[in-house]
């Protein structure tokens, strides 16, 4: 846990004295990204700031209904408005990513940009990339931590519902509903303000778990029945699916959200992967449970990272070389399952 005081006055300083505060998050973003994002951007709206929110790419639809989600830019919608935002920006923060990768097309425009820098996440192993890093893997999630910023930066008692859903939602999804991940009792008590703010747990929980479509469900029952491979004496679960599987169950973006998570659940089972075929790559997911280093593993043979029991990463080859490669590779690691933290 770090110690936040160390960054307060900094941070406050920042915010108050820079003119264009851009936040951006990373690409794809998920819950905790965008959670995290609206939550600093309600904040610094509420003190008078100018804040303007970018993201790589395009969000999920189960994001969409959170208030302030339509005001952020979508760099490959609008690259020209993007790139004017980050050369205008004095301050960028950058939230829920722990290497400039992250940015996506966005990556090339920040690195020029000469605003001061501020990372705001929870990822292991930061590289360094930004004037102010605020990094900790011990919070649950980016928007535990921004929560505690601004607790320790401005108005301690500053909560609007807007912004409490954003913190949960980022909290909840992070956590998988508390189910994994770094949360804590002080996460609880986080949420216990949220609630005593008045935000209607049910609602948010609804809009984003219970948002499925048809098709969804039925690719989801044809992924774990029809793709999912169980090799028990791996202590691993793998499901794939290709282009042409999406295709024929009218897949949307974030469809197949979760499924990674799923066969965690086979008893024995301490690994999972996903692989999903895109245009010219195969996408990665990894989870663990224990000990095994999953980011190390998608770092080390898949150009990727993450948490150590939630990663992903890319593979530029054809389905089938792609798992033969996975499959390779774990063989090559399956000690690491009891290894020694
Ligand atoms: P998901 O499987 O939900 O897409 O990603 C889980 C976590 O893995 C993310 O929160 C992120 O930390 C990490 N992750 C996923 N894909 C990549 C990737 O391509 N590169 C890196 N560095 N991290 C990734
Ligand atoms: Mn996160």
């Amino acid at each position: 846990m770090i110690d936040l005081s160390k960054y307060t006055k900094e941070l406050s300083n920042l915010f108050s004295t820079s003119d264009n505060i851009l936040l951006i998050c990373h690409i794809n973003p998920d819950g905790d990204a965008i959670g995290s994002q609206l939550a600093l951007y309600q904040y610094l709206k509420s003190i008078g700031r100018n804040v303007d929110m970018l993201a790589p790419n395009n969000l999920q639809e189960f994001l969409k209904w959170l208030s302030g989600a339509d005001l952020i830019n979508i760099f490959t919608q609008d690259r020209k408005k993007c790139r004017n935002l980050i050369s205008n920006a004095n301050l960028i923060v950058m939230l829920d990513f722990n290497h400039p990768g992250r940015l996506g097309e966005a990556e090339p425009y920040v690195n020029e940009s000469d605003a001061t820098k501020v990372v705001i996440d929870h990822h292991l192993d930061p590289s360094d990339f930004a004037d102010v890093m605020i990094s900790d893997p011990s919070k649950c999630s980016t928007s535990e931590l921004v929560h505690e910023i601004i607790a320790e930066t401005g108005k301690k008692d500053f909560i609007t519902i807007p912004f409490a859903e954003a913190i949960y939602t980022g909290i909840v999804t992070d956590t998988g509903n508390f189910e994994h991940g770094a949360y804590s009792s002080r996460t609880f008590r986080i949420v216990s303000e949220l609630f005593d703010a008045g935000i209607d747990k049910d609602k948010v929980l609804n809009l984003i778990y219970n948002n499925f479509s048809a098709d969804r469900i039925r690719l989801q029952g044809f992924a774990m029945n029809q793709r999912m491979v169980v090799l028990p004496e791996l202590r691993t679960a793998y499901i794939y699916l290709s282009k042409e599987d999406l295709k024929s169950y009218n897949h949307v973006k974030g469809d197949t959200e979760g499924f990674v998570n799923l066969p965690l659940s086979i008893k024995g089972i301490d690994f999972t992967a996903l692989f999903i075929e895109k245009d010219n790559f195969i996408k990665l997911s990894f989870r663990s449970r224990g000990r095994f280093p999953s980011n190390e593993f998608a770092s080390a043979y898949f150009a990727g990272g993450g948490h150590r029991n939630a990663s992903g990463g890319e593979y530029f080859d054809t389905l089938e070389n792609t798992i033969q490669f996975f499959l390779q590779m774990l063989k090559e690691n399956v000690s690491r399952f009891d290894e020694e933290v």
